[in-house]
């Protein structure tokens, strides 16, 4: 692959759900195992890469992403250079569409981004999975963000495998929340909840697996769940009433997105997610209304704009 016009290279990558979030309990390490099965989104970042004198990373579209190192995007170009001794520095421009702290792994997609663009730029010999294997010491989330699709994800969910699946589209409308959820905050209202009482698990993956088989909206509505949703709704009580808004609008089932605070919900097909997100955007529950489908593609490379 070589850069575009100009010596820029831009990547796409998309948002994430996860379908299914169970979460063990706190280990001494501080970490918690996890079993999820992830799906891509068509609601994506741009990324765009280009050979600069100095780094910077800048973000068009959304504030309070942080700039420089202190983004992922930016943590992702420095750790391909030192792996493979290539690069030089870059300007990393990120074009966000996915919701920032929405519990869609926004930050792990462009870093997922990055690490695509920047061996594309620096026209690197790697294959997809020495990739992914950077991807996995960047975050649990990055390595899927690569992959796209649907996938299990065990560990910390950096070790993925593609799921066997019936070949249609799923349908949902994102409820995205005003401010967002720190992923480490609700792990850590997670542990707190169960410390003090029993909170209730999501069923085995297995379900989520079989019902991906059959490829029904309905069979999956019935299986999809995510352990972090208590937490996520005791630290923003406000998402009781998004939940509640799109059962009463017909949701087939309506989830907290990974550590929330985005609510997905699953449709019957377009036109019913169509209708849902109209409805549901007229009744003042949540901050905006986005229709997507999945699953899509991982990050690739899309053409420059010019
Ligand atoms: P996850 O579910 O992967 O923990 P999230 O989807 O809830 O994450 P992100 O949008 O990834 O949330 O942002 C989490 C935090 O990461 C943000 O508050 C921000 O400070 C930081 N961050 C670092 N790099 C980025 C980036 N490129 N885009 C968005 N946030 C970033």
């Amino acid at each position: 692959m070589t850069a575009d016009r100009g010596g820029s290279i831009t990547v796409r990558v998309p948002a994430k759900i996860n379908l299914h979030l169970s979460i063990g309990d706190l280990r001494p390490d501080g970490y918690h195992d996890l079993v999820t099965v992830f799906q891509a989104l068509d609601l994506y970042d741009d990324v765009q890469i280009s050979p600069a004198a100095r780094m910077s990373v800048t973000t068009i579209g959304a504030t309070g992403v942080p700039t420089g190192l202190k983004n992922l995007a930016g943590k992702a170009a420095k750790l391909l250079a030192t792996r493979t001794g290539a690069g030089g520095p870059v300007a990393i421009r990120i074009h966000k569409q996915i919701p920032v702290a929405g519990g869609m792994a926004g930050g792990s997609a462009d870093a997922a981004a990055t690490l695509v663009g920047c061996a594309a730029l620096w026209d690197l010999d790697l294959t997809r999975q020495e990739l992914g294997e950077i991807a996995g010491e960047l975050g649990s989330d990055v390595p899927f963000a690569l992959a796209g699709g649907t996938a299990v994800g065990t560990g910390r969910g950096e070790k993925i495998a593609p799921v066997l699946r019936a070949g249609n589209t799923q349908h949902w409308v994102l409820a995205v929340a005003d401010g967002g959820l720190s992923t480490p905050e609700v792990f850590a209202e997670l542990d707190r909840l169960r410390a003090v009482g029993e909170v209730p698990r999501v069923g085995p993956v297995d379900e989520v697996l079989a019902a991906l088989v059959d490829g029904s909206a309905a069979a999956l509505a019935d299986v999809i769940g995510n352990d972090l949703q208590a937490a996520a709704i005791s630290l923003q009580p406000g998402l009781r009433r998004t939940l509640h808004a799109a059962s009463q609008e017909g949701a087939l089932a309506a989830i907290v997105s990974g550590s929330g605070p985005t609510i997905a919900i699953l449709c019957q097909d377009a036109d019913h997610a169509a209708g849902l997100a109209v409805e549901l955007a007229g009744r003042d529950v949540c901050r905006s209304v986005r229709v997507a489908r999945g699953p899509v593609h991982g990050a690739r490379v899309v053409p420059t704009p010019v």
